[in-house]
C-alpha cells in the first residue's frame, strides 16, 4: 500500500515533513500494523513502536535546538504524528508526552525543563495526561481533586482521574487539580494547579478500564490518596493551571487532527486497493461511480483538512494565536477521517468486520476523536463565539 507523502504540504514545511515520513518507514518495519493490532487484541502492550520511535529519534522532534533537541515546532510533531499514524500505528503515548512537555516548556523552570523535557528525547519519560474525572469531562472546571498545600511547602492530593491513557506505560502524570479552598470560586485564570507527579508516589492507584479499542495502550482510572508531592511538583503559577494548560491545547488539537487524518488516509488506502480488485460482478467495484464517489469526496476533505492542520502547525510555531486554526483543524480532520472511515467499512461489504481485514478495527480511534481529546460541538461553540463573534450560550 503506498502511504507516501502528497504534495500539498505547505513548501516551507516540505523538506521537514518528508525526513520525518522517511525516519517513519523504519518504525513501520519494526512495528507493523498487524503486530499493532494482534497486541491490543491479546491486550498487551507493544514496546517496539516506543523503542523505534525512540531509535529513529523522533522524539528529539519538537524540542529547541537550543535544548539539545531536533526542532522542528508543532509541524515536525504534526508530520510525526500523521505519517505514524498513515501507517496505522498511532501512539497516543506520542501526543501525551508532548502535549505534556510543551507546558513544561512554556511554564516550567530551568529545572524542571531538565527533569521533564530533555529526558523525554530519549524515551526515558513519558507523560501521561490527568484531566478528566467522572464528573468532568468536557466541563473541566468541574474537577474535584484537590491538591491542598502542606507545612513542608509541597502539595497533598486527592481525588480521582478517569480515562487516563498509557497511565501504566507513564513514570509522570500532568494533572489538573484545584487548589482553591472548598467554596472557594474557581475559573479559568484561578483555582487550579498543574502538576507534574511521578506515578510512583505512594497513594496512588490505577485501574485498567475495558475500552473498546484496537490499540496497544489502554485507559485507567488513577486514584490519588494522600498523594504528597513535593513543591516543585507545580509547574508554573498555583492558581492558574487550567490557564496554563488552555495555552497548550492548541498543540494537543493539532497532533490529533494529524491522528484523525493519518488513520484517515490508511482506511481510504485499503479502500481504494480493495475497490481495485473485487469484482462480484465481473468488473471491479471501483469502476462504478457511486464506489469511486465516497472514496473521492474522502480524499477530498481529507486534503482540504490538511491544509490547515499545517498552517495552524505554521501559526503556532510562529508565535501567532493560532486557536481558530487549530479548533478548525481538528473538527475537519476528525470529521473527513470518519467519512473515509465510513466509505472504507462499505466498499469492503461483509470482509470488513473480519478481524483480519482490519477495517472495522480502524473506527473506533477514528470515532473517538468527535469526542475526545475536545467533542466537535464544543469545538463548533468555540468557532461560533471566538471566531464569529456570536454570544455564549
Ligand atoms: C479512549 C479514550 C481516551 C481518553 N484519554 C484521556 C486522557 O488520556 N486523559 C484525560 O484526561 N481524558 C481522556 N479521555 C477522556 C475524554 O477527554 C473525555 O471523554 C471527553 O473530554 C468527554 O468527556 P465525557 O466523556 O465526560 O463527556 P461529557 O462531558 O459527559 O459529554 C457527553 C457529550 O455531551 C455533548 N456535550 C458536552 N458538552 C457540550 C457542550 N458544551 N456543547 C455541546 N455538546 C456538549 C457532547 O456530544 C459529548 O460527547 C479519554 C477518553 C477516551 C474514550
Amino acid at each position: 500500500m503506498t502511504i507516501g507523502i502528497s504534495p500539498t504540504v505547505h513548501p516551507d514545511s516540505a523538506e521537514l515533513v518528508r525526513s520525518v515520513f522517511d525516519a517513519v518507514d523504519g518504525v513501520a518495519a519494526a512495528c507493523p500494523r498487524t503486530l499493532y493490532v494482534q497486541r491490543a487484541r491479546d491486550k498487551q502492550h507493544a514496546p517496539e513502536l516506543w523503542d523505534a520511535i525512540v531509535a529513529a529519534d523522533l522524539l528529539a522532534i519538537g524540542v529547541p535546538e537550543s535544548m539539545g533537541g531536533a526542532g522542528g515546532g508543532l509541524t515536525g510533531c504534526v508530520a510525526v504524528m500523521e505519517s505514524l499514524s498513515r501507517a496505522g500505528i498511532p501512539p497516543l503515548q506520542y501526543s501525551l508526552t508532548t502535549f505534556s512537555r510543551e507546558a513544561v516548556l512554556r511554564y516550567g523552570t530551568a529545572d524542571q525543563i531538565r527533569d521533564h523535557v530533555l529526558t523525554t528525547m530519549t524515551g526515558e519519560r513519558r507523560f501521561c495526561l490527568g484531566v478528566t474525572e467522572p464528573e468532568a469531562g468536557t466541563n473541566s472546571f468541574a474537577a474535584r481533586t484537590t491538591a491542598v498545600r502542606t507545612a513542608s511547602g509541597g502539595y497533598r492530593i486527592n481525588g480521582q482521574k478517569v480515562y487516563i491513557s498509557a497511565a501504566d506505560e507513564s513514570d509522570h502524570i500532568l494533572l489538573l487539580a484545584r487548589t482553591a479552598g472548598p467554596g472557594e470560586e474557581v475559573g479559568r485564570r484561578r483555582g487550579f494547579g498543574l502538576f507534574a507527579v511521578d506515578l510512583s508516589t505512594p497513594g496512588i492507584e490505577l485501574r485498567r478500564l475495558d475500552i473498546e479499542w484496537h490499540a496497544p495502550e489502554y485507559q485507567f482510572e488513577v486514584f490519588l490518596d494522600d498523594v504528597d508531592v513535593p513543591p516543585n511538583a507545580l509547574i508554573g503559577v498555583e492558581g492558574q493551571g487550567f490557564d496554563h494548560l488552555l495555552s497548550v491545547l492548541n498543540q494537543e488539537r493539532v497532533v490529533i487532527a494529524a491522528w484523525a487524518l493519518g488513520l484517515g488516509e490508511y482506511a481510504l488506502q485499503k479502500a481504494v486497493e480493495y475497490a481495485r480488485t473485487r469484482a462480484p460482478f465481473g468488473q471491479p467495484i471501483g469502476s462504478h461511480q457511486a464506489v469511486q464517489h465516497p472514496l473521492a469526496l474522502a480524499k477530498a476533505e481529507m486534503e482540504a483538512a490538511r491544509q490547515v492542520m499545517y498552517s495552524a502547525a505554521a501559526a503556532y510555531d510562529s508565535g501567532q494565536d493560532a486557536g481558530a486554526q487549530a479548533n478548525m483543524a481538528k473538527l475537519l480532520a476528525a470529521r473527513a477521517a470518519l467519512s473515509a472511515c465510513e466509505a472504507a467499512i462499505q466498499v469492503h461489504g461483509g470482509s470488513a468486520f473480519v478481524f483480519e481485514t482490519d477495517v472495522v478495527t480502524l473506527w473506533p480511534m477514528i470515532r473517538i476523536l468527535q469526542i475526545a481529546p475536545i467533542n466537535n460541538e464544543s469545538v463548533l461553540n468555540y468557532i461560533g463565539e471566538r471566531v464569529l463573534g456570536l454570544p455564549r450560550s
